[in-house]
């Protein structure tokens, strides 16, 4: 595997290993991979490997043993009641729920996890809204490495903090938001504390490239028109933009699907740039929003998010919490799918670039749909009508049926 580190902003090769930003201009890193080796081949070439992120290991910066859990290989679910109730001609959820800790975060962090073990690292850590502490955790576990997650007090799903305990990471909760806790993270990693795997981490997204390389070949090779995320940090959106900018460079595709963002819409510095035609962005002080995966003011991958969508003629929308639950609730009741509500976001996004005329009635849509219903009960339950309860004879039960 050949590749190398650089400077994203400047375009400067960066060789320490412990840099997670440009020491020229502080802009943030990106691997280049070298694919020269992948010339004359084609897509069709990996077909005989098992669907799942190391499917893709060609397009990877790993040399090693892979730190795995079986990431990858999620449904793709054609969902036709969907299209039809939200009147568009296709539309497919991306099931990322189904990794091994529920949550596209997986893809990422076998990677991650591996590269820290490669560099001889002994302590990993990161600052989450939730998700990536779960399977920073996981993975730190298989690999043997110990863990350390800062989390924003009071503001993470239950079944996240669950995991992430449970997995044996030191859970330390921080008064303030995800922006806070990124900070103090980097400073710890700059001091030598720990090897840090958020997404500012350049090898996180290359293993979250893997995630659009499935959904095209779950399509056969036939591109969707739009391919779809909910947007926080704003790595994995660009990940997927990265993805299928490689491809298109070996002519494995002859052309990119718009990349499209949702945020929400008390966490929305890049819909706000966007609206003006923007190309950097500022931060939102105070992001609010019952998707805490998404609840992110300064998006550390924002300028490169507003590229993906730029240069593929996507658009960046935002959508209030009420059409984050009703898209969640609608695909869980018309499709039997059981998503988080920042998941859902994705959902909403299409609803609204529907109704705007945005998005066209003839498109064939993909939503990233980025995490499992179970990691957060509480917003279910919230959401839900009230639980029946009865005395235990058939007639009790029978009225409740009715009721
Ligand atoms: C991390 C996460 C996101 C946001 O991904 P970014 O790369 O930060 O934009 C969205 N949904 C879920 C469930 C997540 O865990």
């Amino acid at each position: 595997m050949k590749y190398t580190v650089r400077c994203w902003e400047c375009g400067r090769e960066v060789d320490d290993p412990f840099q997670y930003a440009c020491p020229h201009c502080q802009g943030s890193l990106s691997v280049e991979m070298d694919l020269s080796h992948l010339e004359g081949t084609s897509a069709h070439d990996l077909r005989s490997r098992p669907l799942g992120v190391w499917r893709y290991g060609h397009f990877l910066p790993i040399g090693s043993e892979p730190v795995t859990l079986q990431e990858g290989g999620t449904p793709l679910y054609n969902c036709r009641k969907m299209a039809g109730e939200y009147g568009i001609r296709s539309l497919h959820v991306k099931f990322e729920g189904a990794n091994p800790t529920g949550s596209f975060k997986d893809r990422g962090m076998t990677v991650g996890v591996t590269r820290a073990l490669e560099l001889g690292c002994k302590v990993v850590g990161c600052a989450s809204t939730g998700n990536t502490s779960a399977s920073l955790a996981a993975y730190a576990a298989k690999a043997g490495l110990k863990c350390v997650v800062l989390l924003p007090t009071g503001k993470v799903a239950l079944g996240k903090l669950a995991q992430a305990m449970f997995f044996g990471a030191k859970v330390i909760t921080v008064n303030g938001n995800f922006d806070d806790a990124l900070r103090v993270v980097r400073e710890l990693s700059q001091a030598g504390d720990l090897y840090m795997l958020n997404s500012v981490n350049p090898f996180r997204p290359e293993g979250q490239k893997t995630l659009a390389f499935e959904i095209l070949d779950q399509l056969d090779l036939r591109l969707p028109d739009r391919i779809v995320y909910p947007v926080g940090n704003a790595a994995n959106i660009w990940a997927g933009y990265k993805a299928l900018r490689e491809w298109h460079s070996l002519g494995w595709i002859d052309r990119l699907p718009m990349f499209t963002g949702v945020q929400a819409a008390g966490s929305a510095p890049l819909t706000r740039s966007f609206a003006l035609g923007d190309r950097d962005f500022r931060p939102v002080e105070d992001p609010e929003t019952i998707a805490t995966a998404i609840r992110i003011g300064n998006p550390a991958s924002g300028r490169k998010a507003l590229r993906a969508v730029y240069d593929t003629g996507g658009v960046m929308t935002s959508v209030t919490d009420e059409e984050i639950v009703e898209a969640q609730f609608l695909l869980g009741r018309k499709e039997g799918v059981g998503v988080e509500p920042a998941s859902a976001a994705a959902l909403a996004g299409v609803r609204k670039l529907l109704d705007e005329g945005t998005v066209d009635r003839d498109e064939r849509v993909v939503c990233v749909c980025t995490g499992h219903v179970l990691k957060d009960p509480d917003t279910v339950m919230a959401n839900c009508g009230k639980l029946l309860r009865t005395e235990a004879t058939v007639e009790a039960v029978r009225r409740a049926i009715d009721s």
